[in-house]
């Protein structure tokens, strides 16, 4: 099976469909949550994945936009802009976005968006945290989005006291059979790229060669940026599209 696997989209319909026509045939989505919150684009976003093979789950974004959980622990940008996706959410999204699970394990594949430890809210940002997020998975392989920064942490199987931090490598794919390991993998973010490069972020897993691959897509950043202009979303989440922060 070829997963597409992808995180963070951040109602941003032209990064999403930049990703999909990037990214070649495939039999299923893996989507790590955050569908909505900060873009233009939230009912789109999820007919459009609605459309396809997929399956998703829920990150604290999608629980914002549902009224969920608590606000006061968003910065102004990010409450205006969950503000304005409540009410813009029609009936059927709200409904789609309020069956989603946190986190699932799927065969090899533990999944959550933020953490294992802590499926919603947890940054894995560092392999300190990483590390002790081994202990709440039992599966080979984690996939997390929640930081939209594309990494891969690594614990190898002769010295599991220590994590790595892998950059993504963008020169061809991981074969997952090789690493003598256990990893957690982010694929980045669809819509909202913090890790100083604006493309959309997404990954391939092909789980009959067993390969993993990170990706890069441009998409057209001035199309989103105008849509939220229209809608009145805050400038500063405009201008960092452009940047990639
Ligand atoms: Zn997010």
């Amino acid at each position: 099976m070829r997963y597409l696997i992808i995180s963070d989209i951040h109602a941003n319909q032209a990064a999403l469909a930049s990703v999909l026509a990037d990214a070649g045939s495939f039999d299923l989505i893996w989507c790590l949550g955050d569908l909505v919150g900060y873009g233009p684009d939230p009912n789109e976003c999820i007919d459009r994945l609605c459309d396809l093979p997929h399956f998703s789950l829920a990150g604290n974004h999608d629980w914002a936009a549902l009224g969920k959980l608590d606000l006061t622990s968003f910065n102004s940008d990010a409450r205006i802009s969950s503000i304005w996706t409540q009410t813009e959410l029609t009936q059927a999204s709200r409904a789609y976005l309020d069956d989603l699970p946190t986190h699932v394990t799927k065969g090899q594949y533990t999944m959550a968006h933020a953490s294992p430890r802590q499926p919603v809210w947890e940054y894995v940002l560092d392999p300190l945290i990483a590390q002790r997020n081994f202990t709440y998975f039992e599966t080979p392989f984690c996939l997390v989005g929640h930081t939209h920064v594309p990494v891969i942490f690594y614990q190898s199987n002769d010295n599991p006291e220590r994590c790595r931090t892998l950059a993504p490598p963008y020169n061809g794919p991981i074969y997952l059979e090789e690493i003598n390991g256990r990893m957690i993998l982010n694929p980045g973010s669809v819509g909202q790229p913090r890790d100083g490069n604006p493309y959309a972020s997404y990954a391939i897993l092909d789980t009959d060669a067993m390969t993993w691959e990170h990706r890069r897509v441009p998409y057209a950043i001035e199309i989103t940026q105008e849509r939220m202009r229209a809608r009145g979303l805050p400038p500063r989440l405009i201008e960092r599209l452009d940047y990639g922060r």
